[in-house]
């Protein structure tokens, strides 16, 4: 049987001959998973609608940012309103005013703001500020952590205790790689060792606060509170990439949850409505020397566009109600209860690892925060419960080391039924 693919199949034949792989995102392409890429036609609240007419329940949400679901009304409104006025005029306007307001006076680890056009420009300009206003080149960030496709940091541990990392892709300067450094993830020892030895030189500490990008590798309150220990006893920056974390486990994103302050954060996925936004924040202190107050430069044809911003803050505005944010993580743990009532008589290692409203599945039983701690031969079983998912008319990330997301436009029906078919997804795969 399986799902009727052909228009997809076809579409993907035409799209390979014009771009690579393909795509314009290499995890689109579904090489870790069985079948075509599906062509997504449209979406609506908590369904996506194929080319070949499937439907499907959507837990990938563009990889974010749809923390309300497809097509919310007042997003939509928003946006039509503001497209009427014209699309982009490269100059100040009144509407990102009120998306700077809604953020800063809601969140109380930042004072001003810069907006970009998406997530990895966000990361890039922020390491730019940090090494300028600590005048420092080198950045330590860690395994297992991905920060967009920005040279520096697109680097992996080297083999063994080799002190540099080895890069992630082709294109990449060795000289650019020599400037990062990449430690484990949950290791205070290292990160102070490490520091110790090359502190004088490093501008600052990259980590995603809520890791969510191989796997989610969920680390302890005691680990954090100790990187900014160090960062402050080393005058080096903390930089938090709450690209997905922020306005995700609550408007303040992972700061506010852990009341911890960073430096800098930065920001993307939600905070653009499912328009292309990032934003850089911190202190006004760091932020004075932010071009064109000060002299890192940092500029943007599209930034802030009238669009993009009318998206961002109806998003917001909506994530600000009451209880938003309890309610969102109540739906998440209905959908776990019940996919692990469903599945309580299969011996199959699996379980759950989970924070607001994020979820990631794991074949392992024990807990899992460092990159190294995954099975890479666990992902076989995904590639089946992907393809009973879809077959099923669920939508999950097309890889195993992809999280989940639950938005509000899933009720909690949708939820017990979504619970089930993936529920039955796991105990067939266990038993073959
Ligand atoms: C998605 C993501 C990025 C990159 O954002 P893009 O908008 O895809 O460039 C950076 N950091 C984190 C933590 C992310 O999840």
């Amino acid at each position: 049987m399986g799902l009727n693919k052909q228009k997809s199949a076809e579409l993907f034949e035409a799209a390979k001959k014009m771009f690579p792989g393909g795509v314009h995102s290499p995890v689109r392409a579904f090489k870790s998973v069985y079948g075509p890429p599906l062509f997504i036609d449209r979406g609506e609240s908590c369904y996506l609608y194929d080319v070949d007419g499937n439907e499907f329940i959507d837990f990938c949400n563009s990889w974010g940012p749809l923390i309300l679901g497809h097509k919310h009304q007042r997003v939509i409104e928003a946006v039509k309103k503001a497209i009427d006025k014209g699309l982009t005029f490269g100059a100040p306007n009144a509407i990102s005013n009120q998306l700077g307001e809604i953020i800063l006076s809601n969140h109380r680890f930042i004072d001003k703001i810069r907006f970009v056009s998406s997530g990895t420009e966000a990361v890039m300009s922020a390491i730019r500020l940090a090494r300028g206003y600590t005048g420092k080149d080198k950045i330590i960030k860690f395994e297992g952590c991905y920060h967009g496709h920005v040279d520096s940091l697109m680097v992996q541990a080297g083999s063994g205790l080799a002190t540099f990392g080895t890069s992630t892709s082709a294109g990449i300067p060795e000289s650019f790689i020599k400037e990062t450094l990449v430690l484990p993830l949950g290791d205070l020892n290292v990160v102070e060792e490490t520091l110790q030895k090359v502190g004088d030189s490093v501008a600052a500490i990259i980590i995603e606060p809520i890791p969510a990008n191989n796997g989610l590798l969920l680390q302890d309150i005691e680990y954090h509170r100790g990187l900014r220990d160090l960062c402050h006893r080393y005058g080096v920056l903390l930089i938090w990439d709450e690209v997905i974390s922020g306005f995700r486990v609550g408007f303040e994103g992972a700061a506010g949850l852990y009341n911890i302050q960073p430096d800098i954060i930065t920001f993307g996925k939600i905070i653009g409505g499912g328009m292309p936004v990032g934003a850089y924040a911190a202190s006004s202190e760091i932020m004075k020397c932010v071009a064109p107050d000060g002299p890192v430069y940092q500029a943007g044809t599209l930034s802030a566009n009238p669009i993009s911003m009318a998206a961002g803050l109806a998003t917001l505005q909506t994530c600000l109600e009451d209880g938003f944010y309890t309610t969102l993580e109540d739906k998440k743990n209905l959908l776990i209860d019940t996919i692990t009532q469903e599945i309580q008589s299969t011996d199959i290692d699996i379980h759950f690892q989970s924070i607001g409203s994020i979820f990631w599945l794991t074949f392992s039983n024990t807990r899992i925060f460092r990159a190294d701690q995954i099975d890479s031969s666990s992902m076989d079983l995904y590639k089946e419960l992907h393809r009973f998912l879809l077959d099923n008319g669920i939508y999950w990330g097309p890889s195993g080391y992809e999280v989940g997301f639950i938005s509000s436009a899933h009720t909690e029906d949708i939820l017990i039924k979504a619970g089930k078919i993936i529920g039955a997804g796991i105990k067939e795969i266990s038993n073959k």
